[in-house]
């Protein structure tokens, strides 16, 4: 049987994870906010940040607070990545017997953290969600375009997510499952959906933001919404299907009339008919290639398997303390051996997701 190592870092019970972007101001509040209510559960814990590339102060702060807090992990990334591939990020990290996760603006309050927390360890649930009681304040487009959204979602895809949030506690069962999932490209609450497990619900009112404004563009939004509904189902391939067969039918009938009147030496000019077949063929055809876009820039994003993010810098780790460590530095360090031609071994095929080797994704590497 392997010994364990002596120096191994003792698991804690917890680990927060929390993406954040651009969120200096907030983020001496957040920490402080969070750590009132981590205390008093007698719990070990650790906090991790991931900085999704922020342009502000963000990872000066980070800097500062992890000075202070030794429970404070800290990642950047070599660049904005987007807030879910800094919460795989975060999650990757994470060592703890359960994950709690949630934004770092506070409109997701850690003051919820507890019973979340007691609902996990009274080991009914797997996963305890919290759910929007309410949505916060946003413009009516964007209301109309959520809603429709979640509707289409929960029709085509059978995923009700409709007041859904990534505020979560995830036990480390789910999390490996989770983990598992080799899509390069994620969409974590449709995924954490996906997964099943015994879950429990509680209800949240959504703060408003205490500093910046939200970081989603509408075109962002409406890339999301595209990205996950064609990741989660293949349902809106069939409507070409279904235009293929209403058209066949269609043009039997268009086809069979116009050499009818041939035939019968009456044929008429039927410019309204060419101008109605011409516009509905042409709309049909592009919304299909359309529809196939879709899936095919799916197929194309997990076919180039880069990794999901890049780590640029790490602080708090057990095995590094506090220090900036450029991209790929050890593995290539590694792979230098005295006498020996230098060969990085970390090749772009191993540096590929989970499935590759645990520790040696890009992500995990440093
Ligand atoms: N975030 C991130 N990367 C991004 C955008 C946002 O890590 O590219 C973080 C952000 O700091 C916050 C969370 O994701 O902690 C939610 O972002 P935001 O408040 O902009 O989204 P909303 O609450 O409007 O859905
Ligand atoms: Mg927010």
């Amino acid at each position: 049987m392997r010994k364990p190592c002596p120096n191994a870092a003792p698991v804690p019970a917890l680990s927060v994870v929390s993406p954040v972007y651009c969120e200096a101001a907030g983020l001496g509040t957040f920490l402080d906010r969070l750590e009132a209510v981590l205390r008093p559960l007698r719990l070990d814990y650790e906090i991790i940040l991931v900085d999704d590339g922020s342009g502000d102060d963000t990872w000066l702060r980070m800097r500062e607070e992890s000075a202070r807090r030794p429970v404070l992990r800290c990642l950047r990334l070599s660049r904005n990545f987007g807030k879910e591939a800094a919460l795989v990020a975060g999650l990757e990290a994470a060592s703890g017997k359960a994950v709690v996760i949630l934004d770092s603006d506070l409109q997701h309050p850690p003051e919820l953290i507890p019973r979340m927390v007691e609902l996990w360890r009274q080991g009914e649930a797997d996963i305890v969600e919290a759910q929007k009681s309410v949505r916060q304040k946003e413009s009516f487009s964007s209301r109309l375009f959520a809603r429709l959204y979640y509707g289409l979602l929960a029709r085509v895809a059978a995923f009700d997510l409709r007041n859904a949030s990534d505020f979560k506690v995830l036990d480390r069962k789910v999390l490996d499952a989770w983990k598992a999932l080799p899509e390069r490209r994620v969409f974590f609450r449709g995924m954490s959906s996906w997964l099943g497990f015994r879950r429990t619900t509680i209800f949240f009112e959504p703060a408003e933001r205490e500093n910046g404004t939200s970081k989603w563009s509408f075109f962002a939004k409406l890339m999301l919404a595209l990205d996950s509904l064609s990741a989660y189902t293949a349902k809106p391939l069939s409507l070409i299907w279904l235009m293929g067969l209403l058209f066949a039918a269609f043009s039997l009938g268009v086809g069979g009339e116009a050499l009818w009147m041939k035939f019968q030496d009456k044929a008429v000019s039927g410019f309204t008919t060419v101008i109605l077949l011409i516009l509905i063929t042409g709309a049909a055809i592009l919304g299909s290639i359309c529809l196939l876009s879709l899936y095919i820039r799916q197929i194309f994003h997990e076919v180039k398997n880069r990794p999901r993010y890049l780590v640029g810098e790490r602080l708090g780790f057990a095995e590094k303390k506090e220090h900036a460590v450029p991209l790929y530095a050890h593995p290539w360090r590694a792979g230098r051996q005295p006498g020996r031609a230098f060969r990085p071994h970390i090749s772009a095929r191993r540096a590929r997701g989970p499935h590759s080797r645990p520790g040696l994704n890009a992500g995990t590497a440093l």
